[in-house]
């Protein structure tokens, strides 16, 4: 079966006759448990639930790949996925490497917290490789390729390489590419760390991640799901439930929104009013060839510079069909400048576009009246 196939069906109940196709989602703190637990699969929500058992399936079948299977475990949001790798992995002592120009939160999170608790945080740029100079004596190598919001690119299998002859772990973020378009684990990394709340899931009504590692690897998986019950940091089954009916659109619509994200930085990168265009899929991206290498498709999310705030500012109230909003990967194309959040090392004119599914023809038309307003 190929991968679309397969990802359509993964939610498939089994065939029984006078069975729903597809299960519903199951409300539970409690399950019924009279006398001995052992043996009992299912005996309270925040240990385990049989609507993330679905999903996880579904996820796990999403990231095997050449010769291997992977296991998923789901979580909260992207964040919590985040946090279950650092804290089951890290201890006092340890040292971590992380993009300095990655997502900002998993940054603030080993920042404002692990390193107070004596986790030594390394940074350095996700372009150049530049992380693999500072993995010798370090636990865990975090990547996050394309990263969130350079769209910088980076040698996963080369740093894996790296970091495993220096005897350290390797969490990728993988959540603008999502599974389907970069296999992380089959290009080295231990663990896949993907905000399911972006392409995913895609329609922005909900927070959900996942962590997932190839079979075999019980011990990681364990700490993992360790971490999960003792912290709590658990997928409603209602999230679940809608994460896994998303899934088997993901296919059609990474398709859509990743060849109308190169058409509109094709577009873009053809603009007077635009000083710089980052997209891996564009042949002037410093990154593109690795990209080439190691991605299947580039990703919704294309970011450009305009010249200053104001030009910014007047691009996004001017474009009528870009909606304003932050996050990306959802169906709806919607844009923000990213420096309001003031956590990156980025340009006032900076925004960050995530392309959605509409007729590719509308939004060009409307970008470009809106950069026309930017006078
Ligand atoms: N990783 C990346 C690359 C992200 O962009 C985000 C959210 O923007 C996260 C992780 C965190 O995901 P969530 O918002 O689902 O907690």
């Amino acid at each position: 079966m190929r991968e679309a196939t397969r990802i359509v069906r993964a939610m498939l109940t089994p065939a029984v006759a006078g069975e729903a196709m597809h299960g519903g989602p199951v409300f539970a703190a409690p399950f019924h448990v009279p006398g001995d637990v052992e043996g009992v699969a299912y005996s309270y929500g925040r240990s385990h639930n049989p609507t993330w058992t679905a999903l996880e399936r579904a996820l796990g079948v999403m990231e095997s790949g050449e010769g291997y299977r992977a296991r998923a475990l789901v979580f909260g949001s992207g964040m919590a996925a985040v946090a279950a790798v650092f804290g089951s992995v890290l201890r006092p002592g340890d040292a971590v490497v992380l993009p300095s120009d990655g997502y900002f939160s998993a940054r603030l999170l080993a920042e404002e917290i692990f390193a107070k608790m004596g986790v030594e945080v390394r940074l350095a740029p996700t372009a150049g490789e530049a992380q693999g100079d500072l993995v010798d004596g370090a636990r865990l190598l975090w990547l996050e390729t394309p990263s969130n919001p350079g769209m910088e690119v980076c040698d996963i299998a080369e740093l894996c390489a790296r970091a495993h002859r220096a005897g350290c772990l390797v969490a990728c973020d993988n959540t603008t590419a999502t599974p389907l378009g970069q296999r992380v684990l089959e290009l080295g990394a231990d663990f896949s760390v993907v905000s399911d709340t972006k392409s995913v899931t895609g329609h922005g009504d909900l927070l959900i991640g996942h962590v997932a590692v190839r079979e075999g690897r019980a011990e990681l998986y364990a700490g993992l799901e360790r971490w999960r019950t003792l912290t709590g940091s658990i997928a409603g089954p209602m999230e679940a439930w809608l994460a896994g009916r998303s899934l088997a659109t993901l296919p059609l619509r990474l398709e859509r929104s990743c060849a109308n994200a190169l058409r509109i930085a094709e577009f873009l990168s053809g603009r007077a009013e635009v000083v710089r265009v980052m997209y891996p899929g564009l042949k002037a991206h410093p990154g593109h060839a690795v990209a080439t290498r190691q991605m299947r498709s580039f990703g919704p999310v294309v970011s450009f510079v305009l010249r200053d705030r104001e030009a910014a500012e007047r691009f996004l109230a001017a474009a009528e069909l870009v909606t304003g909003a932050t996050s990306f990967g959802g169906v709806v194309t919607t844009a923000e400048r990213r420096a309001r959040w003031g956590h990156d090392a980025i340009e006032e004119g900076f925004i960050r576009l995530s392309a959605g599914l509409e007729d590719v023809e509308d939004l060009l038309e409307d970008i470009g009246r809106a950069l026309e307003a930017t006078g």
